[in-house]
């Protein structure tokens, strides 16, 4: 009989010809387990989604209750569904002026291309800018987005009319001017290796967009929901985006995605032509109960205002000849190594040693950092220990 291993390499589509390939059978808080009881401690959040732990009990009650009221009824933006109202309220409140409307999808590339295509709507304008390294999703438009000839090259034809700009340069402003539709960026790098912003670059990339009109588009997939010490990374650099696209933290584990923006401008989408975006599980109202329960616990408790100084307890305690450099922001913190195949050995120990992280999509000198907001001080600093044992008994 086939393994479960034989099972996935076979007949599961493949992302790489080296997946990680732990099996996993359960997870809760902090910790997941595998199928021989084996306790791993996530340090990366499944990619920046379990911002609240895994299997937090208040997102678990909320999908149980909602899942005995009903599950998908109608495609959305038709029928009156509490759960949808209930979030949007919640959400609008987190987020402040002058967000006003959400557009509830499925995940953080179908924001993506929600978001693109209102703003080409609202703007009547076809150019977009976007950066060099930035990473927003893997659909065709996001893809398009993309800054990276590498793993983008072999899919083209892909959308006209969009360049990408040197972040954190700006004499680059210049490429944005009254043709571009919108400019897509990501307040701090993510797959780039959490690159944030120099002081005043988003200030000024704002003052730009304004005079040329140009709609600015933050892309907080995983800068959002509490990861970089405030609820989203904008509240902290004091410049408010026309647009803000969220996804992965948001439903508490569950798959949710949204676009969020001023009602003039969302509502270009729902004239010439009507339906001008439409999703058949968007909303879903048990992804909607699950993301209200993530914001009534972060609501509730005083984990995102405790990132910053853990944060800071990480990057006391990543301090390792071996280490070239410990940089990011909030709970995105980057480690960097002197080369790919180094950190491939820490890693891989890592993981043998019972402590899950990776490397980013276009840095791969860099460890990520994005463990779950909830991560205690004792389990950072078994986390720092074990990376640095990790790194001397790698060692040559
Ligand atoms: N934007 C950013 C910044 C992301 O990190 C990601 C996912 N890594 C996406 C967009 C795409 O989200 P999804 O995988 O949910 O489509």
């Amino acid at each position: 009989m086939a393994s479960t291993k034989e099972l996935f390499v076979k007949n599961l589509a493949q992302t790489t010809d080296f997946p990680l390939a732990l099996e996993m059978t359960r997870a809760e808080g902090n910790f997941i387990y595998d199928k021989d009881g084996k306790k791993y401690l996530d340090l990366i959040s499944g990619i920046s989604v379990s911002n609240i732990g895994h299997c937090n009990p208040m997102v678990v009650k909320a999908i149980q209750e909602q899942v005995e009221k009903y599950m998908h009824l109608m495609v959305y933006g038709e029928y009156i569904q509490s759960p949808q109202i209930n979030l949007s309220q919640a959400l609008l409140a987190v987020l402040g002026k002058p967000f006003e409307s959400v557009y509830f999808v499925n995940s953080g590339s179908e924001a993506i291309e929600g978001a693109l295509k209102t703003a080409k709507k609202f703007t009547g304008r076809q150019e977009v800018i976007s950066y060099k390294n930035a990473y927003h999703g893997s659909s065709h438009g996001a893809l398009s987005l993309m800054g990276n000839e590498e793993f983008k090259g072999n899919f083209r034809p892909l959308l006209p009319g969009i360049k990408q700009i040197e972040f954190n340069d700006e004499s680059q402003f210049s490429e944005i001017t009254e043709k571009t539709a919108a400019v897509f960026i990501e307040p701090i790098q993510g797959e780039a290796g959490y690159i944030p912003p120099r002081k005043g670059y988003l200030k000024k990339l704002r003052n730009h967009c304004n005079q040329t009109g140009t709609l600015l588009v933050f892309d907080e997939i995983q800068t959002g929901f509490g990861r970089t010490g405030t609820y989203f990374a904008f509240q902290r650099e004091e410049v408010v985006p026309d647009i803000i696209v969220l996804a992965k933290g948001m439903g508490g584990g569950m798959p949710i995605g949204a676009f969020v923006t001023q009602k003039k401008i969302m509502d270009s989408l729902k004239e010439n032509p009507i339906l001008g975006h439409i999703t058949t599980f968007g909303g879903h109202p048990v992804c909607c109960a699950a993301a209200l329960a993530n914001i009534e616990f972060l609501n509730s408790t005083d984990y995102i205002t405790s990132v910053d100084s853990k944060s800071e307890l990480f990057v006391k305690n990543l301090i390792h000849p071996q280490i070239k450099k410990v940089s990011g922001r909030g709970f995105m913190i980057s480690v960097e190594m002197e080369s790919f195949e180094r950190l491939k050995e820490v890693i891989d120990l890592c993981i043998e040693r019972g402590l899950i992280t990776d490397w980013f999509l276009f840095n791969d000198r860099c460890m990520r950092i994005a463990p779950p907001l909830t991560i205690t001080e004792e389990e950072i600093l078994w986390a720092c220990q074990t990376i640095k044992s990790c790194i001397d008994d790698t060692a040559q």
